[in-house]
């Protein structure tokens, strides 16, 4: 499989290099906020086709007016504006999605000197010799930390500038081995906001709280920011530093999402989580906070690539499972559960963590997903006379380690015995038409 991935180093500069890179960020911002400008123009003074341009032609636009209106760019390389104006027309692309979607992306904004990022991309060659980096007009520049062979084409390097630091992020191509995750194993992972998630094998991931742990010391440093003199040394000193503990929290929360998706995709076949509308759920406010501090969005993010990396099965549980409120032991459901209530207990005695409930329900999210959609409901029906009702209702039981048999086939057999755990033992299921199912996964989304 081919697949980009993007490498990021801190960059060791001087003082000449330096302020090489600031007049290559300058004119990628100056470039963009150029070519934003002259859109909406055409747009304002044209009709029909005319009102619109893209980067290519702006590109060509602006290599007519270089000499005689901008000759200081003739001190960076071209990649730094030519790729600004495509990232302007990514904007725009983004922005138009998003208004047919019913979206939050926003109509692209001028860059501000000082409030955005400094930043510029840069294409062409672009060469990795020990810890040096060979980029376009800047020549060999420093590159800090260890590792830095790839094996894969170099499409890309972007240049950005946080804190007074310098980085690049460089974009390889690479072939990588998709991998067949040959693990027959199911797991069902329920993301609980004060720890991060509970695995249906009894695992738990700790939220280390990143935010929250620090959130006395993040309120000092507002304070101190807002009450230094506007437009000081002061000011920027303390918004400066204020600025990186926010980017220090960040990365920090990143890693420990890295480690729960690894561990997820490296030792299941079948993972199965909740389909979480965080944009929805942050409209909470009260959620809010410590949703954003879990960072659900990220891990659903990362859950995904690398699945597809490791040949995971990744089943997303639709947003209306009632995953806390059915039981695991006799799929039966309750009304309601208060969040305050921790133990799940059911009238068939069982009792379970609350959130180990949730995560078992989710790993069984297949069947129940099966049954709800020949059934109209969630819950395991006591009696049944659809044959792919039975079987469905006899895998569930027979997982929780019954041998009875509750459920009879309509000519009144029992179902064979079947292994939940083993991925292909569960295909010998047939659906209505008569195909057979060759797994767990398949029968769910086939059905
Ligand atoms: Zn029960």
């Amino acid at each position: 499989m081919i697949v980009q991935l993007a490498y990021k180093h801190e960059l060791g500069v001087n003082n000449v290099q330096r302020t090489l890179l600031r007049k290559h960020a300058g004119v990628s911002r100056f470039t963009y906020n150029w070519g934003l400008a002259q859109r909406q123009e055409l747009y304002e003074n044209n009709s029909g086709k005319n009102r619109y341009t893209n980067a290519m032609k702006q590109h060509r636009l602006l290599n007519s007016l270089k000499k005689t209106k901008f000759p200081w760019m003739y001190e960076v390389s071209k990649c730094a504006p030519q790729e600004a104006l495509r990232d302007l027309d990514r904007a725009y692309h983004n922005f138009f999605r998003s208004l047919k979607r019913g979206g939050r992306v926003g109509f692209p904004k001028f860059k501000k000197k000082g409030r955005s990022t400094d930043s510029f991309r840069l294409t062409g060659t672009i060469r990795i010799t020990d810890n040096r980096i060979q980029l376009p007009r800047l020549g060999k520049l420093k590159m800090k930390g260890k590792n830095h062979t790839y094996h894969g084409r170099i499409l890309s390097a972007t240049v950005s500038n946080r804190h007074n630091r310098w980085y690049v992020s460089v974009l390889v191509e690479e072939e990588i081995l998709s991998r067949t995750n040959s693990s027959p194993s199911t797991v069902g992972v329920d993301l609980v906001i004060n720890k991060l998630a509970y695995l249906s094998n009894g695992k738990i991931f700790e939220n280390q709280r990143h935010l929250k742990s620090r959130i006395r010391k993040l309120k000092r440093l507002s304070r101190s920011a807002s009450r230094k003199m506007k437009g000081s040394y002061n000011q920027a000193k303390a918004y400066a530093r204020l600025n990186n503990f926010h980017y220090r929290i960040g990365n920090q929360r990143r890693n420990t999402i890295h480690q729960l998706t690894n561990h997820l995709s490296s030792n299941y076949g079948i993972v199965i989580i909740e389909d979480l509308k965080v944009a929805n759920m942050v409209k909470n406010r009260k959620l809010a906070f410590s949703l954003q501090d879990a960072g659900f969005g990220e891990f659903k993010r990362q859950m995904e690539y690398k699945s597809r990396w490791n040949g995971v099965d990744l089943i997303l549980a639709d947003t209306f499972f009632p995953s806390s409120r059915l039981c695991n032991n006799c799929g039966q459901k309750k009304d309601d559960l208060d969040l305050s209530v921790r133990i799940y207990t059911c009238e068939c005695g069982y009792s379970c963590d609350r959130d180990l409930n949730a995560s078992r329900n989710l790993r069984d999210y297949p069947l129940f997903e099966m049954i709800r959609k020949l059934t109209g409901r969630w819950i395991i029906p006591k009696t049944a006379s659809n044959k792919n009702i039975v079987v469905a209702s006899e895998l569930f039981l027979q997982s929780r380690g019954s041998n009875v048999s509750r459920l009879k086939t309509p000519d009144g057999e029992n179902v064979r015995s079947v292994d939940l755990s083993n991925k292909s033992d569960v295909g010998t299921i047939l659906d209505e038409t008569g195909n057979e199912h060759q797994n767990y996964t398949d029968l769910i989304r086939n059905v």
